[in-house]
């Protein structure tokens, strides 16, 4: 589960990991009992999205006015696709460097990995593909923990400023500290900066590990604050497995692993996936008028690829699900079709008699891939 950058600001406060003085709004209502903040502030977008400061989403601002302003102006705002519906309001401080840290796991190698970088405030994929020597990476192996010799050596590879090594190395074992006892799958502050007042984690990126949700309270207070997407909601009530994303393919699929590799497919044809659908094993026609339903609810959608591989599942059930699911309907998208497996003849008869012109048929993966993504763009 991803969190906000105001829970996981908690989190920082609760492993001792030093961050501005905050306050967070849901209105504009709720400013006025506040007087506590020592101006100038950062007024930042609450939304699950990166680049909010160039989406204007971050603003700086040195007077009450100014605030009332800006707090106006954000709240509300859509930042790619995404609705402001909260604020963190800080005190701003002046920054000197911006670096970049992180921790995750690097399940190929069984290790936590730890990036650093001297450039920070940016995009780190870029950093990483530009200018890889910049960004250091250390591999730690989770039975034998993190050194302050290992922290060290890498502030010092990584050109940090020797002058603040000490003060860096210790919140670089917090955070080490928050990332494996928290149980996170990624802990990511860009910027950690020095400032006037300190080095301080100024962003905050972190997803929890839901498999340790039985020994964190916590988990369920932060679940409780994320709103799920219309569309996962209706998913849900259908007792459908999706997960919505920012493309224009929408996927169907059987089975979890499939579908995963029907993204990856779509991904290398240039497409971008809007959805992740596993209508599971044995799905009859109703889960595929379901599914359909659910990606009707996207606006982003520009084509569907259905992809089934039929064992438990019959791909003359789900073909009567297209059918049943798109009679008589003006069709917003293309649909590509492509079936294998138990009953895929029956399937691709019932398909094919069915003469609906926005139906189109295909006979592999990866050619429907390449269709829905063309269909897409
Ligand atoms: P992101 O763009 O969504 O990753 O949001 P960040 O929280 O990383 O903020 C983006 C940028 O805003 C930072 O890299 C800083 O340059 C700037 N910023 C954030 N907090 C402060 C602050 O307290 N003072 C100043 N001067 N700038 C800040
Ligand atoms: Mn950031």
């Amino acid at each position: 589960m991803n969190l906000f950058e105001y829970q996981g600001k908690k989190l920082y406060k609760q492993y001792d990991i030093p961050t501005p003085t905050s306050i967070f709004i849901r209105s504009q209502s709720e400013l006025a009992n506040q007087e506590s903040l020592l101006f100038p502030v950062v007024v930042k977008a609450q939304v699950q999205v990166g680049g909010r400061g160039k989406a204007g989403g971050i603003k700086l601002v040195s007077s009450h006015d100014e605030l009332k302003t800006a707090v106006n102006e954000i709240l509300g705002m859509d930042i790619k696709g995404h609705r402001v519906e909260s604020l963190l309001i800080e005190e701003a401080s002046t920054i000197i460097k911006e670096y970049y840290i992180s921790f995750t796991l690097d399940r190929s190698v069984k290790k936590y990995l730890m990036l650093l970088s001297a450039k920070g405030g940016m995009d780190i994929e870029e950093v990483a593909e530009k200018n890889p020597e910049d960004l250091i990476k250390i591999y730690i192996s989770p039975s034998e923990g993190l050194t302050e010799e290992t922290i060290i050596n890498a502030i010092k590879d990584a050109n940090l400023d020797p002058e603040f090594t000490n003060e860096i190395k210790n919140i670089i074992l917090k955070l080490y500290n928050l990332f494996v006892a928290g149980d996170c799958d990624l802990v990511e502050v860009n910027p950690l900066a020095i400032t006037n007042n300190g080095v301080l984690a100024l962003d905050s990126k972190i997803t929890l590990d839901m498999n340790a949700e039985y020994r964190h309270e916590e988990f369920n207070e932060f679940e409780a604050d994320i709103p799920i997407p219309d569309s996962e909601a209706f998913a849900k009530s259908k007792g459908l497995n999706f997960i919505k994303l920012d493309g224009s393919v929408g996927i169907i699929g059987n089975g979890a692993g499939l579908v995963m590799s029907t993204l990856d497919v779509v991904s290398e044809h240039g497409g971008k996936a809007a959805n992740f659908l596993d209508i599971g094993g044995g799905a009859k026609a109703e889960t595929v008028t379901a599914a359909l339903e659910v990606l009707e609810s996207d606006s982003n959608v520009k084509s569907v690829l259905i992809n089934i591989f039929g064992g438990i599942t019959r791909c003359d059930l789900v073909a009567e699900g297209i059918v049943e699911a798109t009679k008589g309907k003006f069709l917003k998208w293309p649909i590509i079709v492509r079936l294998d497996g138990t009953n895929s003849k029956e399937g691709l008869k019932i398909l094919s008699q069915f003469k609906n012109e926005k139906i189109i048929i295909s006979e592999s993966m990866d050619e429907a891939a390449k269709l829905a993504v063309k269909e897409s763009q």
